[in-house]
């Protein structure tokens, strides 16, 4: 019992049973008989995790993506907060031994300290596994979609940032990791969900009794604007998609350039960097600037808009027209749109997803790929999903080819297929890629790949892939 006196215990006690914790109203001093009573004062979300920015990201050191931007913001006075899809067991470790939850354990630790060096402490992670592929389908699956869309709705209510930070959510030829896609889908539909009160409703409830200790009394959200960087190399078609900023002008608070924030921030993901951060620690200021000149990692930090609820063009610096205080909330009409003819075959997969997705969300402006592309390491599979549609009152046989680069073959899919009465029946025509051509370079210029849909010899679909080979990629 060590030096708390019995009082001390029984005042503990009775705090736990009493009103703390429930959200309602403290009274105080209320005499019995007194007539002038003084108004209740009502409890206010907790101040202390108030955001401004609100960063989504996937994995431990992606927030190193708008760490420069951060560091910025934070010099103007920006609170910022930051969400992790998952604690990143799944990454290499040039550390020790530890691997996949263990590593997770230490990963989740790393990216703490890296944001408390630019003094972020209001860090989440959901419990998303770190799964390494360029599927969104696949990184959403294994992140529990629906419970991590949940907990990012609420995390949104409870910091009730201004503006959201996330990757694009879309698929290019590049890294195109999809968790880092996941963390760009999951981002827009929690924007586009935390500040309609029928969505997660004990999450808004006020709980009224002592036993309903499960209602969380948040408020509903709506942040004004959200923004994307792209995790892919088509930065031809990002240009000019969104404010851009200079990592090169120096801190107020630090004397030193904002990507110097960044890098010290992302030296302490040792697991991931350690080679790197040893380096580093052999250099001097002047050796460090060189490098980050020649790496081009003193670039210009680029954002793209997503969209904005307060007006304002697509260049405005991210700030420009939000002001304090709540905006109301607006559903805007989706529906999703057959395709034409009574047989059909068209792309399936993250490919149709993000068409839908993007017609959902209102971002039919955000920069995608036509066709759509990939890039995939030599001598593996492409798969290409397809829907086949038949809105006909009897049975249908569709033949399925593919026109393919010389040396690529397929290998299964291609030939008929038959679809049931008002069926849609998914598909796949599967291709064995060829080899690099240019080996010292690393990467083949992108390639077609056309399959064609025929039905009673006519075409009912047409798709076109641009496939770029390279040494090595993520898996499909
Ligand atoms: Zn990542």
């Amino acid at each position: 019992m060590g030096h708390w006196g019995a009082a001390a215990i029984a005042g503990v006690a009775a705090a736990c049973v009493g009103l703390v914790g429930t959200g309602r109203a403290v009274v105080q001093d209320a005499a019995p008989g007194a007539s002038a009573k003084a108004a209740v004062e009502l409890r206010e979300p907790d101040a202390r995790y108030k955001a401004d920015i609100l960063l989504v990201v996937a994995h431990p050191d992606d927030e190193g993506a708008a760490t420069s931007y951060l560091a910025r913001a934070i010099d103007e006075g920006k609170r910022v907060a930051v969400v992790y899809g998952t604690r990143g067991g799944n990454g290499g470790n040039e550390v020790g031994t530890e691997q996949a939850s263990s590593l997770a354990a230490i990963r989740e630790i790393e990216a703490r300290r890296a944001n408390a060096t630019l003094g972020i402490t209001n860090v989440w992670f959901l419990d998303g596994k770190d799964t390494a592929g360029q599927d969104v389908l696949v990184s959403l699956a294994n992140w529990q979609h629906g419970a991590s869309l949940e907990q990012l709705v609420r995390l949104i209510r409870l910091t009730r940032p201004e503006v959201v930070l996330t990757f694009l959510p879309g698929t290019f030829i590049g890294e195109d990791h999809g968790d880092h896609q996941a963390a760009g889908v999951l981002a827009t539909e929690a924007f586009d969900l935390a500040g309609d009160p029928t969505v997660f409703p004990n999450q808004v409830a006020e709980p009224l009794k002592r036993l309903e200790a499960y209602l969380e009394g948040l408020r509903p959200w709506q942040p004004k604007k959200i923004y994307y960087f792209p995790d892919a190399d088509r930065e031809d078609i990002f240009k000019g998609k969104g404010p851009s900023y200079s990592v090169k002008e120096i801190s107020k608070s630090t004397k030193k350039p904002y990507w110097r924030a960044s890098l010290d921030s992302f030296r302490l993901h040792e697991t991931q960097a350690k080679g790197f951060a040893d380096r580093l620690n052999k250099m001097n200021d002047a050796e460090i600037e060189k490098m980050m000149e020649a790496d081009g990692w003193a670039s210009d930090q680029t954002f793209v808009l997503g969209k904005s609820l307060v007006g304002g063009t697509t260049t405005d610096p991210i700030f420009t027209g939000i002001e304090s205080g709540p905006i109301p909330f607006r559903r805007e009409a989706f529906s999703v749109e057959t395709p034409k003819g009574d047989v059909a075959v068209t792309l399936a997969g993250p490919w149709s997803f993000y068409g839908e997705f993007r017609a959902a969300h209102q971002l039919t402006h955000l920069p995608h790929p036509e066709p759509p592309e990939i890039a995939l390491q030599e001598s593996t599979t492409l798969i290409i999903p397809l829907w086949v549609r038949n809105s006909t009152r009897e049975t249908r046989e569709v033949t399925l080819s593919a026109e393919l680069p010389s040396g690529w073959t397929v290998s299964s899919g291609a030939g008929k297929v038959k679809v049931g009465t008002n069926q849609t029946a998914g598909t796949r025509v599967e291709i064995a890629l060829g080899a690099l051509r240019d080996k010292a370079k690393g990467r083949d210029a992108a390639q077609m790949v056309t399959v064609r849909a025929e039905a009673d010899g006519k075409s009912v679909g047409e798709v076109a892939m641009k496939v770029e080979l390279r040494k090595k990629a993520l898996p499909e």
